[in-house]
């Protein structure tokens, strides 16, 4: 039997309800056999998640601060989830362990990681389902990095025999026994190295919104989900800011062959996005639009060199990216000219070093014009079926025609997977509707 890969975020495990959602799910399908939760997320908009409240008991220890008062707080909180549901469950002993654990050694991590720990213990009694600690199976090295072989092995090992298992997410356990913490919104880590472990058919991911949107929800009202986008687009997306997943949750699966669904458990009805491999069959989809999803990102200048017969000057890039290697910067795009080069890089990264950089581009190269455009925005369209469509740079450029919008940048990438353009940071926002406009809005008339 294949099996499939549950992973439920903090939100979805907030309280009782949430809990009763979570189990709902999970008995609608006997092939949800393996569940990843996270520790209890925020029930309301200025809630604090329990992750959150760990790492300030660890702080607290840290600095031999009395932390009791928050830790008792952190315990209500599973105590109320028990109550409501009307288990029969103490985790008395497992707070006397962890409040003697930091009293000890407050270590980071291992605080961190208790609110997985004790949210899976509770989930899997209301289950009815194995707990398998994370501890158990998840191995770093003694650098903190996961050893995938190494881990996909004893989780193999570790549920043969089993036919369900609730794995908390979001820690393992070094090679020299101590606990290790992914980074945050890690335990979406987990549930794709349980997936690859299983050998799962799929990894649903259940978070708090139906899947990814094809542009910002606070620029575009309503905008549409994507129903299927590969990993490649995917990364094109998150590397723009847009994110629901964390982003090293795509190897497991991936290397693997496996599809991620995200879904949402506040409307398990809802399809939801497939995250698939090139080799998906794409004829399944229902929609099907030109572009996938559009992203944007404020805080870029470029450097804008200028130089007569800059062309026939040997070497005349390398010397110019030597300048920014050696102060540390790495840069996005690199549009030119036959006598101009614009280098597009972050704004933050080169503030500290402007002067210098400047100053030594003048000696390496000996510019007619050297400038800084600060304020820039970089704006991502991405689809893979671009490719194959004829004219849709010139539709991105005819919505900014219309909108009266500078376009200051160009770029293409040869996998033909996306343009990019930059803008002035003013423009970002229309420059997004105006393009989701033309692709996604006309389109469907
Ligand atoms: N609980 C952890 C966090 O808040 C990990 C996770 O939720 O994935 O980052």
């Amino acid at each position: 039997m294949s099996y499939k890969v549950v992973k439920f975020g903090g939100s979805s495990l907030a309280d009782a309800n949430q809990f009763k959602k979570v189990a709902a799910i999970i008995k609608s399908d006997d092939k949800r056999r393996f569940v990843v939760p996270s520790a209890p997320g925020k029930r309301f908009s200025d809630d604090i998640k329990v992750t959150d409240m760990l790492y300030k008991c660890c702080e607290l220890a840290g600095s031999g601060v009395d932390f009791s008062e928050d830790l008792q707080m952190i315990k209500d909180r599973y105590n109320g989830i028990i109550s409501e549901l009307g288990m029969d469950m103490s985790l008395d002993d497992e707070f006397a362990t962890i409040e003697h654990e930091l009293k000890a050694r407050p270590a980071k991590d291992y605080a961190a990681s208790r609110g997985e720990y004790l949210n899976g213990k509770v989930l899997a009694k209301y289950l009815g389902f194995n707990f398998v600690d994370a501890a158990d199976v998840i191995v770093f090295n003694n650098k903190g990095v996961l050893l995938l072989d190494d881990t996909v092995k004893a989780v193999r090992e570790r549920i043969k025999g089993l036919d369900n298992a609730v794995i908390p997410g979001f820690y393992g356990k070094t090679t020299e026994g101590f606990i290790k913490t992914f980074s945050r919104g890690g335990s979406d880590v987990t549930g794709s190295i349980i997936a690859n472990a299983v050998r799962a058919e799929i990894y649903e991911n259940w978070t708090d919104v139906s899947g990814f949107l094809v542009a910002d929800p606070r620029i575009v009202d309503h905008p549409d989900v994507i129903e299927t986008i590969t990993y490649r687009e995917l990364r094109e997306l998150a590397y723009m800011g847009a994110s629901v997943l964390h982003e090293d949750a795509i190897f497991p699966v991936r290397s693997a062959g496996i599809p991620i669904n995200i879904r949402n458990t506040n409307a398990p009805e809802d399809a939801g996005t497939m995250i698939v491999s090139n080799d998906y069959d794409f004829s399944r989809e229902s929609l099907g639009h030109t572009i996938t999803g559009i992203a944007g990102k404020k805080g870029f200048s470029s450097i804008n060199i200028e130089k007569a017969m800059m062309n026939n000057e040997h070497g005349f890039g390398m010397k110019v990216l030597k300048v920014l290697y050696d102060n540390g910067l790495s840069f996005e795009h690199m549009p030119s000219g036959i006598d101009t080069m614009s280098i597009t890089l972050e704004t933050a990264k080169l503030d500290p070093v402007r002067d210098k950089v400047i100053a030594e581009l003048r000696r390496e190269v000996e510019p007619d014009h050297i400038e800084i455009e600060d304020g820039l925005a970089i704006l991502a369209v991405v689809g893979r079926r671009m490719k194959n469509t004829r004219g849709t740079v010139a539709r991105v450029f005819a919505a900014m025609a219309h909108a009266r919008i500078n376009v200051k940048l160009i770029d293409q990438g040869s996998s033909e997977l996306n343009v990019i353009i930059g803008v002035s940071e003013n423009d970002l926002p229309e420059a997004i509707r105006r393009i989701y406009d033309m692709f996604i809005n006309s389109e469907k008339q």
